[in-house]
């Protein structure tokens, strides 16, 4: 049973970050004013037609796509995702399970399937994002509103506090990984193998789709899923309850509403994501949320069978003793899952 092989995850220092987290001085200036971010015209350009294909092959196609192309779309999206959830997102970035050789590389094909940007970025930025949260050094920070959280933070270059604090994340285990290392090196082409030209060319071999509609429906697969990404650091970071960590920020224009939130639509989305407002006070745990609802949290599922399986192993989770004391120290009365008062 995968029972075994969960570990309650005590170890002192671990848990004394996770009480302490936000009385620790930042080593990021809260009032730095922004920098001057050059807009990226590239990434304008290409976002807008990424958009626009997408949006046109919706209203122009769907009346004649192919039954089996919506399956395979929606199919091929949702297993995506899980490249990103239980592979880049709980496994390497937050080595919150291991997983076997079979189940790494495996990970890493879906990861590609979902066509973000190579391992060693999308990990460094997450790293980023927990460490120096809702301050200039966080790549999309939420204190400078919605649009630059979930999109507009790909479109400049860079803050010089992300650069400056990005650079100094701890990525040692990720270089030193033999599967993130093949798929970094090989990214551009398995990428586009694995998001594009497979997913455009197997329902046109398959059951005779057109070109035309094979091509927009892995657009529309693509920005949908995009979006399923983007809505946790947006959404999930602005409406919701915050059960374990009732403080918001204080800086910015949407200064005191801004803070990692339990935020049930974007689970939906995001396969088991948007339960954070606890990610982010324990983002060890494997299941991303205090409580197990699979309906709600996909992802949570999948790693537990991996682990039925004996693919995955050394799934840590705290204990409910430490979950309790967080919540009645600094959480705001809810419960995680119902909105509930809890206390
Ligand atoms: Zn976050
Ligand atoms: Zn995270």
């Amino acid at each position: 049973m995968y029972t075994t092989t969960v570990t309650q995850y005590e170890e002192k220092k671990e848990a004394d970050r996770t009480l302490e987290k936000d009385v620790e001085p930042l080593p990021v200036p809260r009032e730095r004013t922004p920098a001057s971010q050059p807009i990226i015209w590239r990434n304008v350009i290409g976002i807008i037609v990424l958009h626009f294909l997408a949006v046109y092959g919706f209203v122009s196609g769907y009346r004649d796509a192919k039954f089996w192309t919506w399956i395979w779309n929606i199919a091929y999206g949702l297993t995506t995702g899980f490249g990103v959830t239980a592979g880049a997102h709980r496994l390497w970035a937050h080595k919150s399970y291991s997983a076997k050789i079979p189940l790494r590389i495996f990970l890493a094909c879906l990861y590609c399937m979902a066509g973000q940007t190579r391992f060693y970025n999308w990990i460094r930025d997450h790293r980023t994002h927990h460490k120096y949260t809702e301050t200039p050094a966080d790549p999309h920070d939420a204190t400078r509103g919605f649009f630059f959280s979930h999109i507009g933070w790909l479109m400049v270059k860079r803050h010089p506090a992300v650069k400056e604090y990005g650079s100094k994340v701890d990525m040692s285990d990720i270089v030193a990984d033999p599967v993130l290392r093949f798929f970094d090196r090989y990214y551009e082409v398995i990428m586009v193998s694995l998001c594009f030209v497979l997913p455009i060319l197997l329902p046109m071999l398959v059951w005779n789709e057109t070109l035309f509609i094979s091509v927009h429906a892995a657009f529309i697969r693509y920005v949908w899923s995009l979006h399923a990404t983007f809505v946790v650091n947006s959404f999930a970071h602005m409406w919701g309850n915050r059960p374990y960590n009732r403080q918001v920020s204080t800086r910015g224009s949407h200064a005191g509403r801004v803070k990692p939130t339990e935020n049930p639509t974007v689970s939906f989305f995001a396969l088991g994501e948007g339960w954070h407002n606890y990610h982010h006070s324990f983002p060890w745990d494997y299941k991303a949320a205090e409580l197990g609802a699979y309906g709600l949290n996909a992802t949570t599922a999948f790693i537990e069978l991996m682990a039925l399986v004996g693919l995955a192993y050394n799934l840590k989770t705290p204990s409910k003793e430490l979950v309790d004391r967080t919540t009645m120290k600094k959480g705001d009365g809810t419960n995680s899952l119902w909105g509930n008062h809890r206390h």
